[in-house]
C-alpha cells in the first residue's frame, strides 16, 4: 500500500484524507517536515496560499518540500496548493515551491463568481466530473512538458507535469473520488 501525506498546515485537510483512504491509500497528516521522509506522495490542499506560505516558512518546510519534488515524488496541489506548485504567479516576483512549469493567476474567476460548481471533462479521469471552485485560480500559461487535463470556459483548470498534478478546484469536497484515485494511481506507479 502507498502512503500519502496531506500537508496539514492550513486548509481543507481532513476531506483529502477521507478521499485518499477511500481510494486505497494509507494517509498521514504532515505537520513536521521530517514526516516527508515517510511518504510516497503529498497532497497540498486548498486554503490561502499566502497563509500557507507563511506557515511553510515558519515550520522550515520550504527546503524539504523542494527536495521532495527533486526526488520526483508525486505531489498534488489543489487550489491554493496549485498556486504553491506554480513556477510563476501573475503579479508576484517569486514563486513558492515553484516546481510546475505553469503560470497561475490567483482569484482569477473574479468576484462575481467567488464560488461555483461546474461540470468538467478531465482527461484520463472522468467525462462528467463536478468541480467545486472557491476563489479559484486558473492557469494562464503552460510549458511544453505540461499536459492540460481540463478546461472550464476555455480556462485551464487541471494540469499534469510528470509526477506533479494540480487543479484549480476542490476535488475533496464532493463524494466523487475519481481524481483522488487518479493521484493514488500515480503514486503507485511511481513506487
Ligand atoms: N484564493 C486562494 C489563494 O489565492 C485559493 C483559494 C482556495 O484554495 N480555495 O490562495
Amino acid at each position: 500500500m502507498v502512503k500519502i501525506g496531506v500537508l496539514g498546515l492550513q486548509g481543507a485537510v481532513r476531506e483529502h484524507v477521507v478521499a485518499l483512504e477511500q481510494s486505497g491509500a494509507e494517509t498521514v497528516i504532515v505537520k513536521r517536515h521530517e514526516q516527508l521522509n515517510e511518504i510516497d506522495g503529498l497532497v497540498i490542499p486548498g486554503g490561502e496560499s499566502t497563509t500557507m506560505r507563511r506557515l511553510i516558512d515558519k515550520y522550515d518546510f520550504m527546503q524539504p518540500l523542494k527536495e521532495f519534488a527533486a526526488q520526483e515524488k508525486p505531489m498534488f496541489g489543489t487550489c491554493a496548493g496549485l498556486i504553491l506548485l506554480a513556477k510563476n504567479i501573475v503579479g508576484y516576483d517569486e514563486p513558492h515551491i515553484g516546481v510546475m512549469d505553469i503560470t497561475v493567476e490567483r482569484n482569477a474567476f473574479g468576484r462575481q463568481k467567488d464560488s461555483f460548481e461546474a461540470e468538467l471533462m478531465i482527461s484520463g479521469v472522468a467525462e462528467d466530473y463536478v468541480g467545486v471552485f472557491i476563489r479559484a485560480p486558473y492557469v494562464v500559461e503552460v510549458g511544453e512538458q505540461v499536459e492540460v487535463l481540463s478546461k472550464h470556459n476555455e480556462k485551464i483548470v487541471a494540469v499534469r507535469q510528470g509526477p506533479f498534478l494540480g487543479c484549480a478546484f476542490h476535488p475533496e469536497l464532493t463524494d466523487d473520488h475519481r481524481f483522488a484515485q487518479y493521484f493514488v494511481n500515480m503514486v503507485k506507479e511511481s513506487k
